[in-house]
This record gives C-alpha cells, sequence and structure tokens, in this order.
C-alpha cells in the first residue's frame, strides 16, 4: 500500500515547487504571472515585486527566495553584494547547479522529503492504520496522530477553534490545491504563533514586523535581502552554516528543542510538523478557485521545532527592536522585537524601524544597516527614496489574531545614513506625540461628566471614549502626509531647520483644529457646550505653550 508511492519509479503524487508554478508576482510590465521558484530567481530582474492576497505569503516567500540566495552567493563582504547588485540579474549558471542538487528537496508530496514537512508519516497518513497496538503504526513505529483539516495553514482562514461564524465553510470542506498549500506552508518561520497548550510560537516569537527592501525589481529587493557576516543574526551557530530546507534532516520532530540554529534554517524554520495529505481527482480549490487534479482535505498538523528559550532573542536581519527599560538600564538581553501595535499607524515607528539612532547601538533591521553601508558606496544614490514593505501580523500574543499589516515606508537614501536627520524625525515624532497627550489630557480634564454624577451617565462615558479614540486617530491620519515632507526635508540638511518649525506649526495647528472638531460632537447640553468651550480654548493655550517649550522660547 505505502510501498507504490516510494518506488523510484514516478510517484503517483507530485509537485514540485522549484519547476511548477505557484509564486504570484508582478512584471515589470505590471502583467500578473505565476512561476515557481527557478523562473522566479531566474527572471527576477524583469519581474517588479511578489504579489500575494495575503501579505503573510509574500513574507514567506521572501523569506525563502532570500534563503536560497543566500545559499548560493553567501557574500564574504560587502563587495559582493556590490557586484552582484551590478550584475543586474541572478546568474543563471549558478541557480542551475543549485537546482541540480537540491530540486528534488522541494517537491511537496516527496514521500521521504517533502518540502518544509516532515518525511516519517506517509502520504496516507490520514487513514488510521489497522492492526494498531495502542495506536502504534507497524510500518513506521510512529504514534498515528488523527488528521486536521487544511484551514490552519493559513492565519486569516478562521480555523478549528476560531471558526467564525459568517464564514459558511466548515474545516471539512476545505480543499485546497497545491500551490495554495505551498502558500500557507511559507507562511509558518515567520508567522507561527502560540497557539493553546504546547503550541509555540516560531524563531521570532510572536510575530514581529518584517521590513523588507522593495526596489526597483525583484531581483534588486532580493539582492538587498543578502546579508554579508556582519549583518547576519549574531545568534546563530557557526557549525549550522550549511543547514538548511533542502540538505537537512528530513524529519520535523514533534516539539523538537534546537539549541542551535544557522541562519539558512532561522529564515525557513519549521515551528510546525506538517504532513499533508494529498487526494487525486479533480476538484475546486476553495481558497483559491481553481480546478486541480489534487487537492489537500487534511494533513498532520502538530507542534514541530522550536528554539531553546535560554539562547536569548533572536536577531533576524529584518527586525528591528527596543529596549523595554530606560536609557542608561538596558541589559541586551531584553530586546524585544517591534512587533504590530493596535491602532498605531506604522510610521510613527519610522524612527525604531529605519534609522540610525545617536545611541552606539543600532536596533534597527541589520539589513537596512547594510543598506545605509551599501548607499556610503555611492550605491542606491539615483533613487529618491528607498523602500521597504513592511509586514506583521497583529496577535493576541497567543491563538488569537486580529489582523495584518502590510505597508510601505519609503526614505531618502541619504536619510538612512545620517544620524542629524534622524535626529530631526526623532524630534518630530515626540513633538507630535507631545501634542497628542496634550490633546487627550484636555479632553479628559473637561469631559468627564462620570466623575461628578455618578453612574447614570455609563453610557456617555463609552460615547466620549469612542470620541476621544478618533480625536487620536484624526490627529494622526491628517499629520502623515506632512511626514512625508518632513522625512524629505530632514534628508537636507539645508532645509531641516526650518523644516523643523514647520512641522511644529502643522502639529499645533492640526492638533488645535482636530480638537476642536471633536470637541464640537460632545453634545449641545448646556453644561456640554460651557465644557466645550473652555476645553477648546484649554488646548489651544497648552498647544502653543508646548510649541514654545520645544524651542526653549
Ligand atoms: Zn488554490
Amino acid at each position: 500500500m505505502i510501498e507504490s508511492t516510494v518506488t523510484a519509479t514516478a510517484p503517483p503524487f507530485s509537485f514540485n515547487l522549484w519547476r511548477e508554478p505557484w509564486i504570484r508576482v508582478t512584471r515589470l510590465d505590471g502583467q500578473a504571472a505565476e512561476l515557481g521558484i527557478g523562473a522566479c530567481l531566474a527572471e527576477a530582474h524583469m519581474l517588479y515585486a511578489l504579489h500575494d492576497p495575503s501579505p503573510l505569503v509574500v513574507a514567506g516567500i521572501h523569506r525563502l527566495l532570500t534563503a536560497i540566495l543566500q545559499a548560493i552567493y553567501a557574500p564574504e563582504s560587502l563587495d559582493e553584494i556590490e557586484d552582484l547588485l551590478t550584475a543586474e540579474h541572478f546568474d543563471p549558471a549558478r541557480l542551475d547547479a543549485f537546482a541540480a542538487q537540491y530540486a528534488e528537496r522541494f517537491d511537496l508530496f516527496h514521500p521521504t522529503a517533502p518540502f518544509l514537512q516532515t518525511g516519517d508519516v506517509p502520504l496516507d497518513g490520514w487513514r488510521k492504520p489497522e492492526k494498531a497496538k495502542k495506536g502504534e503504526s507497524q510500518k513506521t513505529g510512529i504514534a498515528w496522530v488523527e488528521p486536521k483539516p487544511v484551514a490552519p495553514l493559513f492565519a486569516e482562514v478562521p480555523g478549528t477553534t476560531y471558526r467564525a461564524h459568517f464564514h459558511h465553510i466548515t474545516d471539512e470542506d476545505h480543499r485546497m490545491c497545491p500551490a495554495c498549500c505551498a502558500r500557507g506552508l511559507v507562511t509558518i518561520p515567520a508567522f507561527a504563533s502560540s497557539g493553546g497548550a504546547g503550541i509555540r510560537p516560531s524563531i521570532n516569537g510572536i510575530p514581529p514586523i518584517y521590513v523588507l527592501p522593495a526596489a526597483k525589481s525583484l531581483f534588486q529587493s532580493l539582492a538587498l535581502s543578502l546579508a554579508s557576516p556582519g549583518y547576519q543574526p549574531q545568534t546563530i551557530d557557526e557549525r549550522r552554516w550549511e543547514s538548511a530546507l533542502w540538505n537537512c534532516d528530513t524529519i520535523i520532530k514533534r516539539d523538537g528543542t534546537m539549541p542551535a540554529v544557522g541562519y539558512l534554517e532561522s529564515l525557513t524554520f519549521p515551528a510546525r510538523r506538517v504532513r499533508l495529505y494529498p487526494h487525486a481527482g479533480q476538484e475546486r480549490c476553495t481558497q483559491c478557485g481553481a480546478l486541480s487534479k489534487i487537492t489537500v482535505r487534511n494533513m498532520l498538523y502538530e507542534m514541530g521545532h522550536h528554539r531553546d528559550v535560554s539562547a536569548g532573542v533572536w536577531d533576524d536581519p529584518f527586525v528591528a527592536f527596543r529596549h523595554p527599560g530606560k536609557r542608561g538600564k538596558r541589559d541586551p538581553a531584553e530586546l524585544l522585537p517591534v512587533r504590530p501595535q493596535a491602532g498605531k499607524a506604522l510610521w510613527r515607528e519610522y524612527t525604531g524601524l529605519l534609522l540610525t539612532s545617536q545611541d552606539a547601538e543600532e536596533l534597527r533591521p541589520k539589513i537596512i544597516r547594510q543598506i545605509g553601508r551599501l548607499i556610503d558606496r555611492g550605491l542606491l544614490n539615483d533613487m529618491p527614496f528607498v523602500l521597504f514593505r513592511c509586514i506583521g501580523l497583529r496577535t493576541d500574543g497567543k491563538a488569537k489574531v486580529f489582523e495584518w499589516l502590510d505597508e510601505a515606508l519609503e526614505a531618502p537614501p541619504r536619510l538612512l545614513v545620517d544620524p542629524d536627520g534622524a535626529l530631526v524625525v526623532e524630534d518630530a515624532l515626540r513633538r507630535a506625540g507631545d501634542a497628542e497627550q496634550v490633546l487627550n489630557f484636555v479632553f479628559n480634564l473637561h469631559f468627564r461628566p462620570e466623575r461628578e454624577q455618578g453612574k447614570q451617565i455609563k453610557k456617555d462615558l463609552v460615547r466620549f471614549k469612542t470620541l476621544r479614540d478618533r480625536m487620536q486617530t484624526t490627529f494622526w491620519e491628517r499629520l502623515a502626509p506632512e511626514f512625508h515632507q518632513l522625512i524629505v526635508a530632514a534628508a537636507d540638511p539645508a532645509q531641516r531647520t526650518m523644516e523643523e518649525r514647520a512641522w511644529a506649526d502643522s502639529v499645533v495647528r492640526i492638533g488645535g483644529a482636530t480638537f476642536t472638531e471633536i470637541a464640537d460632537q460632545v453634545g449641545d447640553r448646556a453644561d456640554a457646550l460651557r465644557a466645550r468651550v473652555e476645553a477648546q480654548a484649554a488646548c489651544r493655550r497648552q498647544l502653543y505653550a508646548k510649541r514654545k517649550e520645544w524651542f526653549g522660547e
């Protein structure tokens, strides 16, 4: 029964990710296409970017392609990255050599060495073994595990525990084509989060924001993602340098602790022990709607590998960090990855995510530090902006997923290498934060009916809280276009000082106008009217006082 799938002749199930199309891309002319890994890398200079309805898939594929290129090129220095950028395409001979050696390991349904899955479970592992003694399969000696529906491969598809009522499909009804399965699988290394007892997150813990270079072509974006030795995680184990998805052990252990991790394997870290169970017969994929001769309904899906937590935080080169403590009381072991925050616009993290700081230590992603060194060498200076695609998944730190984040941040190349310019941006953001505090303070002081009138006004309390939230959101939304102007000016020493004042004026103006508008919605009762007029005046007064304070006037 199982023997037939292991014979040397062509296996009945095969979907090789190197050759079969599954990666969605946009070409430079705007056309959409689906490609295998081999074509995607060979044509990368003619492609604009990865494109997928799910940004998590984009980040997952970006990391997979980066791992492959990192293995092929293994740049020893910035010179080598510069040479590659100058070549303007990936070397077909090197891609072919890699494929000749490893392409077989990219088969989704390989009988014993399946891509990003465990090879010790047969393809028909969904079938409960006959004559099994206490759940032991005689064939493999591995305890048989009840198959799970394929839905959990996608964070946005409600799974077993968190099925939404409006989602009119049950877990058992999902049928996924091999391409969709692959797209789901590659999100696991970067985004697997905690999920109930014994289910731990992947190598970066609770998913952080991944900052990915997004340049003129997919080639350039990927070339800029290669890390020379000084810009790789300090936490890698050099002895595992060669170790990667395509040459490592074919077995993913259940809840296996990894005391040491190499860089290549970190990019495709098998945080889940998965085995997709393929079924033959033409069916429509419930994820993408395509007809497929092979579909997957269920799979083995359980806790896979995790990195030994005592080893500290993994300093992924695409992740920014922050210190939880105050300056001077910083413990490197306490570094925290920058993660998405509820209701906080991404550009407010601009300095932490992209810029060099005044401190001796840099906490922005290592890959951006390396891009900074390339800019110092005169590269990328022909571009008005360097773009970074920031992708994240906001969770409650456990199994609950709230939303994903997919936004681009742009930076004039010069700003990435100029600590003085960074300081201007940092000050600007801090001042906007000061102004927001003024708005909140005045709002709370003047519109707090619940304090005086007891519990009867509970409804008002809720309404005002909503108004206050809207005030904060509106304030930051209106500042966003001004921020774009600020970063352009911050990159230019001649414009900086004037722009600092212009920004402060905008902050005061927008803060005052936003407060006035929101206060107008508090209500028209006589007491509210009076509170409103007083509050609006107080807000304006305090904002002007802040402005004086900023410039020591
Ligand atoms: Zn599909």
